[in-house]
């Protein structure tokens, strides 16, 4: 997608170190972290939201949810972590490609929900 960063960085056309990658999607470090592991979890086919989905997503969200748990430990992320999805302007989504932010490394603030 034009103009996309995360396709941009998943092109390589934006340089950024790709801590795990399949045929599916790939894991980066959040350039402005949140916790003191905070690593994004993105699709490489872009679905500029969680609400976009295709029939494709439906196995694709279950392979990079088992990837996310399968690499917990050499990512850092092992003691327990918590997985986020920002949707659209209200939920705090800024970028438009679905991401999956992983927030571990550390006791997380609990907010009560
Ligand atoms: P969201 O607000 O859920 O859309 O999350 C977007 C996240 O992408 C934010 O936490 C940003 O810090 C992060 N981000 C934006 N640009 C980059 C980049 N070039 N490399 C890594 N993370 C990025
Ligand atoms: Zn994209």
């Amino acid at each position: 997608m034009k103009d996309c960063i995360f396709c941009k960085i998943i092109a390589n056309e934006i340089p950024s170190e790709k801590l795990y990658e399949d045929k599916r999607m790939i894991i980066i470090r959040d350039i402005s972290p949140k916790a003191a592991v905070h690593l994004l979890a993105i699709p490489k086919k872009h679905y500029a939201d969680f609400s976009l989905l295709d029939a494709e997503a439906k196995a694709e969200l279950g392979e990079i949810f088992f990837a996310i748990a399968q690499n917990a430990q050499r990512l850092g992320y092992g003691d327990g972590y918590r997985l986020i999805i920002n949707k659209g302007l209200n939920g705090g989504q800024t970028v438009f490609h679905l991401h999956i932010h992983i927030l571990g490394g550390q006791v997380l603030p609990f907010e009560k929900l």
